[in-house]
């Protein structure tokens, strides 16, 4: 097997833990369908199935408990480009977390695999019974065994209309029925059985998986394999896109970038930091480069730090989390305190920050400037973006002025002082 959907082949469940074979089954039914990483996206959920996903090379999508379903019917419906692969591994703990997604996604026939890794108990949390756990079985909350039974759930998808549902043992080569699920069109379920070595066979030791199964009524096989259209979103007549509404950036400046770059702007609410990096990224993106931006502010957006992460390549950004970031500017008090454990961490790299704050260690350079006093509150945010870009140009300053320009916002601004600050 190469390297094309797992990093590695060292996979971190527990030995004899059946997440092993899911993800290298999964690897090998990818391969044999052909399809290219970047268009399978993996949805993983809570539980110890979720620690595979920074192993997948595909896009992968980490969801709260019990809601990577929902998760994946979002991505699906907003995808709504049936050559894109959805995925969602669970495990019996989530899967009855979340059972009326999973019911309503089976019965609307969205378009997804669901890959069930039930192992009959909450293996992350210490061996406690789920909604799967059969009648007998013990857990460390049914020392005795679980007094009643668990839910059937492949019957259940194929009660409200899946369009595939199959329960294997998950022992050996099972690759063709991942396969099949996969080419399916529509909502495909396959649940597989496991047994937790740590917990499931601790508590359970004389007994054999199969005769688990068999005792609770699972039968193994194929419950739904029928063909349906998958769910396609209504759509009112003459929809509008909500792309169309927005003005194409054309291509007018040149940057001499030649790698990933990455910046985080933060100050206070009110200080114009989300509206000073949204030019900047559009004066990126008239420079022809690829550019993510992410806003974070508390829910109370009025108060409190305004901070966000921007990147800029001239490749495909594949990855937009901002961990290491290149610069850091910080304009206000408030945005310091959001950025400080980034900052200590830094061993390289750029601190730009306010003069009439106190410079946290770093292990950064460190410049100050007096954004502040000079630009006041509201305009320090783009006041400090213009400072960087005079030191170093990684977009053409005239981009950004251009942007600014087409904002609508450039008479509120003084660009004097924007393009005329003494540089130290
Ligand atoms: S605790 Fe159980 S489910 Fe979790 S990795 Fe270990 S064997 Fe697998």
């Amino acid at each position: 097997m190469g390297d094309k959907y797992l990093s590695t082949s060292e996979l971190p469940f527990c030995k004899g833990c059946g997440h092993h074979l899911v993800a290298r089954n999964t690897e090998k039914a990818l391969e044999a369908i052909g399809l290219n990483p970047l268009d399978v996206i993996l949805v993983t959920d809570i539980g110890c199935h979720g620690i595979i996903d920074r192993k997948f090379h595909t896009h992968t999508v980490h969801g709260l408990h019990g809601r990577s379903v929902a998760l994946a019917a979002g991505i699906t419906l907003g995808l709504n480009n049936p050559s894109k692969k959805v995925i969602v591994y669970i495990g019996d703990g989530g899967a009855t977390i979340g059972l009326q997604h999973l019911i309503e996604a089976a019965h609307r026939n969205f378009d997804m695999t669901v890959i069930i890794h039930n192992n009959m108990l909450y293996g992350m949390t210490g061996g406690q019974a789920s909604g799967l756990t059969p009648c007998g079985f013990k857990t460390t909350t049914s020392p005795e065994g679980k007094p009643y039974s668990g839910y059937d759930l492949c019957r259940k998808a194929n009660n409200v209309g899946a369009s595939y549902a199959r329960r294997i043992i998950g022992t050996g080569d099972y690759s063709g029925h991942l396969a099949e699920a996969f080419e399916t069109e529509g909502f495909s379920l396959l649940e597989v059985m496991e047994i937790c070595p740590s917990y499931g066979v601790k508590f359970n030791p004389d007994r054999k998986l199969t005769e688990i199964i068999e005792q609770a009524d699972l039968k193994v096989k194929l419950y739904s394999n029928q063909i349906r259209k998958r769910y396609q979103v209504h759509l009112r007549d003459n929809p509008i896109s909500l792309f169309k509404e927005k003005n194409e950036i054309e291509i007018e400046f040149h940057s001499e970038l030649k790698d990933t770059f990455s910046l985080i702007l933060s100050g206070s609410a009110g200080g114009g930091v989300q509206l000073a990096t949204e030019l900047f990224a559009q004066a990126a993106i008239a420079s022809g480069l690829d550019v993510s931006k992410k806003g974070n502010y508390p829910v109370t957006v009025g108060t409190g730090f305004s901070s966000s992460d921007i990147i800029v390549s001239p490749d495909p950004i594949l990855f937009t989390g901002v961990k290491d970031p290149d610069v850091v500017i910080i304009v206000s008090k408030d945005g310091l305190e959001h950025c400080r454990a980034v900052i200590e961490r830094m061993k390289n790299g750029l601190l730009i920050i306010d003069e009439n704050i106190d410079t946290p260690i770093t292990g950064a350079e460190v410049l100050k400037h007096d954004f502040h006093g000079i630009a006041g509150a509201r305009s320090a945010a783009l006041y400090a973006l213009f400072f960087y870009l005079h030191r170093n140009p990684v977009i053409p300053v005239d981009a950004l002025v251009s942007a600014l320009g087409k904002s609508g916002i450039s008479d509120k601004v003084d660009l004097d002082m924007l393009l005329n600050f003494k540089i130290e």
